[in-house]
């Protein structure tokens, strides 16, 4: 059975997408078998891994209106032990088509199901909102990851997403757990940094991770080569910390 992992904080811009790409990849090299599922219609994702979207046929939102199984959606990357199911903007639809179809919350878990044996870790990068999406991948995981950005507003919003990942637990996937809050752009040499950090262990005690990812030029400069930043620059610090995420993660 594959561990699932979704990334997930409605706030925009807090590495959601840089940490699933490079976690998922940083797994992949340590031989673990790796999913990664791109659950946002903005599609960063999938293009971070290299792959076109206008030369696919099939994105994630065909295989959650059932239109394609999961398997046919697959697609390989530059590292072997690493597979995408990719998103295009059309995924958009999927919230409005859904509205009142019953179970609409667990189409994802049920997208996945088949695939569970072929994958050690499946790695879900949700959108910036706690939308059906997000709530869909929440339902599918095992273990959330919440991404803080280590910047003034960082904990405002937490009180709202802890609300819903405790509606989810209740409703829909009574063991889905909070992998960790990861610090991400963090800068060593900023007080409102370290600040963060604090504010974080007391609001969430024992589940900061250890690994901080700290603001790196590289990890932002690696999408754009379709690059995950092990390919791009595999001496950068942004490379270090998300190898050091894995290995946490590996370890428990
Ligand atoms: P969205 O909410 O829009 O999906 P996100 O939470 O997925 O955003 P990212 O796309 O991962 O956030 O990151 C936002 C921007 O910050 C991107 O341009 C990314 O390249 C950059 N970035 C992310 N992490 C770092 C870092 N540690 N150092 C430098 N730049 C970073
Ligand atoms: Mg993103």
């Amino acid at each position: 059975m594959a561990y699932t992992i979704c990334i997930a904080n409605q706030k925009g811009g807090v590495g959601k997408t840089t940490t699933a790409i490079n976690l998922a990849a940083a797994l992949a090299v340590s031989e673990k078998r790796t999913l990664l599922v791109d659950c946002d219609p903005q599609a960063n994702a999938t293009s971070g891994v290299g792959i076109d979207k206008a030369a696919i046929n099939h994105s994630l939102y065909h295989g959650m209106i059932g239109h394609v199984g999961a398997e046919s959606l697959v697609l390989d990357t530059e590292i072997e032990t690493l597979k995408v199911i990719p998103a295009r903007l059309e995924l958009i639809g999927f919230e409005v088509e859904m509205m009142a179809t019953s179970g609409r919350e667990q189409t994802l878990k049920n997208l996945l199901a088949g695939l569970q044996d072929a994958y050690d870790y499946i790695i879900l990068d949700c959108p910036p909102s706690l939308s059906l999406l997000t709530v869909n991948a929440m339902t599918a995981a095992d273990a959330m990851l919440i991404p803080l950005q280590c910047e003034y507003y960082a904990l405002e919003g937490l009180g709202q997403l802890l609300q819903t990942i405790k509606r989810i637990q209740n409703k829909l996937n009574p063991r889905l757990v909070i992998a960790g809050i990861l610090l991400t752009m963090f800068d060593t040499r900023t007080n409102l940094s370290h600040q963060v950090a604090e504010n974080a262990e007391n609001f969430f005690p024992e589940l900061v991770f250890r690994t901080q990812i700290p603001r790196n030029v590289r990890l932002g400069e690696a999408p754009s080569f379709g690059k995950p930043i092990l390919l791009y620059d595999a001496a950068s610090a942004g490379a270090r910390s998300y190898f050091a995420l894995a290995d946490e993660i590996l370890r428990r």
